[in-house]
């Protein structure tokens, strides 16, 4: 949208909870020092103000049952971040100054175990890391309400494409693609886009690509699906051996196993990258993915690959986000899943650019 022109029609439906406002993770714990962070609620009310201005219909997230979660989760990760904060706050934790926020110090490694077997310590200070592999996402009062709403706003679009929308957009916050099976970091804590796939497959769509084009790669959905024919996971992201969070996973070699080999695709891209090489690679993952006849895709879009976010380095511009919408909204029915994106001043812009770009590549028509 240009400056002056006033709002246009955006048919793509914006799938909104109010609940996502609730999760104030009150910074993160990054190289041993709690910094501000940049996973804040302005962020959601950034991206719906600026969608709905746009002329997005705002679609207010339906309660849903648990069953889609505990399909790609361990149960007890759910029970865990249910009730983590409450045994927190029990302990009297947040009384004690600068404990206001789940901040696990403990985490059972393979190396710490050495084979024994893995129990849940009574004191919650010990089992914090229980389920979390590192210590800048953290656990609040109102966080749960937060994540249950995000999977809500994404089992909404995910029912809205099943029932026969061509594309739908979950306002999720906190995002998700960083929790694997039985573990929540990177400021995720449940994986929101896995859940939408989960969600596709459950309607009756036989095969669900996953475009990840977030700036990180989603090591969470990868490992969910990583040995399942049925949800193939392709993602570009700045290069974890450049030195890029989530570090352990995101390479080119890993490409699925078991049953689910080859079914995973990584392009690992270099620290600059910007809209040319960005979306030349975005492209030969559509035509994996295209090849793989896909019922429906999910889309887990990350904003924050653009060259104004401060959490990634690489350099993609609004228009670059308006090609990559046309490009994985042309591959089918999609569910697209916020994920990152974090420089407040561009958000609203980028979001607009990539779902405009969406309803085009849909042949979706503005009215
Ligand atoms: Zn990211």
């Amino acid at each position: 949208m240009k400056a002056g022109a006033g709002p246009v029609s955006l048919p793509v439906p914006v799938v909104w909870s109010e609940d996502c406002l609730r999760h104030e993770p009150g910074g993160e714990v990054w190289l041993g020092v709690r910094d501000e962070g940049t996973e804040v609620p302005a962020r959601a009310m950034v991206l719906r103000d600026a969608l709905a201005a746009a002329g997005a219909p705002v679609v207010p997230a339906r309660a849903h049952g648990d069953e889609i979660l505990r399909a790609v989760h361990d149960p007890e990760l759910l029970d865990h971040l249910a009730g983590i904060w409450r045994d927190w706050a029990e302990a009297g934790l947040p009384a004690d100054c600068g404990r206001d926020r789940v901040v696990p110090y403990v985490f059972p490694t393979p190396g710490m175990l050495a084979g024994l077997p893995l129990r849940s310590p009574p004191a919650v200070h010990g089992r914090a890391g229980l389920f979390c592999y590192d210590t800048m996402t953290l656990v609040g009062p109102g966080s749960w309400a937060a994540i249950r709403g995000a999977a809500d706003a994404a089992l909404t679009a995910a029912d809205l494409v099943s029932s026969g929308e061509r594309l739908a957009y979950a306002l999720c916050r906190p995002p998700g693609h960083h929790v694997t099976r039985g573990a929540y970091g990177g400021s995720c804590y449940l994986n929101n886009a896995a859940i939408a796939a989960q969600a596709l497959r459950a309607a009756g769509a036989r095969r669900v690509a996953v475009v990840d084009i977030d700036a990180h790669h989603g090591n969470g959905t990868q490992m969910i699906f990583y040995d399942r024919p049925d949800v193939w996971y392709g993602s570009l992201h700045v290069d974890p051996g450049a030195g890029w969070f989530p570090h352990y996973a995101g390479y080119a070699t890993e490409r699925g196993s078991g049953d689910g080999e080859g079914g995973n695709r990584n392009l690992p891209l270099a620290p600059g990258t910007g809209d040319d090489a960005w979306l030349a690679a975005l492209t030969t993952l559509c035509g994996e993915a295209r090849a793989r006849e896909p019922d429906a895709v999910v889309v887990s879009l990350g904003l924050d690959a653009a060259a104004t976010d401060p959490e990634s380095p690489l350099c993609v511009t609004e228009a670059g986000y308006r090609a990559a919408g046309r490009l994985v909204a042309a591959l089918g029915p999609a569910v697209l899943i916020q994920e990152g994106g974090y420089d407040l001043a561009s958000l609203g812009g980028l979001a607009v650019a990539v779902l405009s770009g969406a309803a085009e590549g849909a042949g979706l028509d503005a009215s």
